[in-house]
């Protein structure tokens, strides 16, 4: 089934006045790759589509938009505007009766309501859902990096914090993004998958737990990479080269992909991550090394309490 609508796209492409493309999706839609690259070359495109991974829209295809005219980005909108780069996020829908099963779980009249970009087109029907249950939801603008109101990424919480609410509602996948809001504004936080409609209340102590055993494993460490990344969207320069000032043991690493056996062959004890946030969270255990978010490594070098823990987030400058 084709996800993509191939026929709005060809026109924006002739409206643009470009001859060849470049075409990158993101793992869930890498599949639909070959199908949208045979309608362009139908449509009398030239086509090259990206091999390499990718995991969201601070990533872009920039060898291959180097052999094209212009860049689509499928599946995520734009954490950074390019004109040579056309971004076309894909819908999900789902039924937004599911929201019921948030209900009973909700303690206050007046909600923040956050989603991710597959379904902030739903919000308008969700705010009225719930409107119609007597609860008022509150959907606010993020930041740069994420231009639709009501839409977080799994680094940047900024349309959470913006709704002001004691209580926030999360519809969507996985327990990331909740568990992030939940660090990111100490509120309270329900998370609803829209698809399995299953709800349930985020708490983040677990997640802080693991990270200070993290945390105390790097403490011993005899030398430190700080790791800059040198993907489009993830190159937080100024907040390494300031972390790498707070200890004599630090480094920057540049790196592409934050790779376990890269890491092995560098030999230094432990890493900071100034790349994708995500990745200190979710791969640590792919990682031989302690590998810490840049606020867990100002803690360790004093910098910053440990009462103001804070989930990394990569906010729009
Ligand atoms: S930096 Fe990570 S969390 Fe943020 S948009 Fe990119 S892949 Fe997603």
């Amino acid at each position: 089934m084709s996800l993509i609508p191939v026929s709005d796209l060809i026109e924006k492409l002739r409206e643009r006045g470009v001859r060849s493309v470049a075409l990158q999706f993101p793992a869930g839609l890498a599949r639909q790759a070959p199908g949208t690259a045979a309608a362009l070359r139908e449509a009398g495109f030239w086509v090259i589509v990206s091999g390499d991974p990718c995991y969201g829209a601070c990533d872009l295809a920039l060898d291959a938009l180097a052999c094209a005219d212009v860049l689509v980005h499928f599946g995520h909108a734009p954490v950074e505007e390019r004109p040579d780069v056309l971004y076309e996020p894909v819908r999900f829908d789902f039924d937004v009766n599911a929201l019921e099963k948030a209900l009973p779980l909700l303690t206050a009249r007046r909600i923040g309501l956050v989603t991710t970009v597959q379904h902030v087109h739903l919000l308008g029907a969700m705010t009225a859902f719930l409107r119609e249950h007597g609860v008022e939801a509150v959907v606010a603008p993020g930041d740069g990096r994420t231009p639709s109101p009501g839409q977080v990424l799994g680094c940047n919480f900024a349309a959470a914090r913006a709704t002001g609410a004691d209580e926030i509602l999360f519809v969507g996948t996985g327990v990331f993004h909740p568990v992030g809001i939940r660090l990111a504004t100490r509120a309270r936080v329900v998370a609803l998958d829209p698809y399995t409609r299953e709800a349930q209340e985020v708490d983040a102590d677990r997640l802080v737990r693991r990270r200070a055993a993290v945390m105390e494993k790097a403490r011993g460490a005899a030398s430190i990479g700080i790791i800059v990344s040198t993907k489009s969207g993830q190159q937080r320069v100024d907040l390494a080269r300031r972390l790498v000032a707070l200890s004599d043991k630090a480094v920057l690493v540049a790196m592409r992909e934050v790779s376990p056996a890269e890491m092995l062959d560098l030999g230094f004890g432990a890493y900071v991550n100034t790349a994708c946030p995500r990745l200190a969270y979710d791969d640590q255990v792919r990682f031989p090394v302690p590998v810490l978010t840049p606020p867990e490594f100002e803690i360790l070098c004093r910098a910053r309490a440990w009462d103001d823990y804070a989930i990394d987030e990569y906010l729009a400058p």
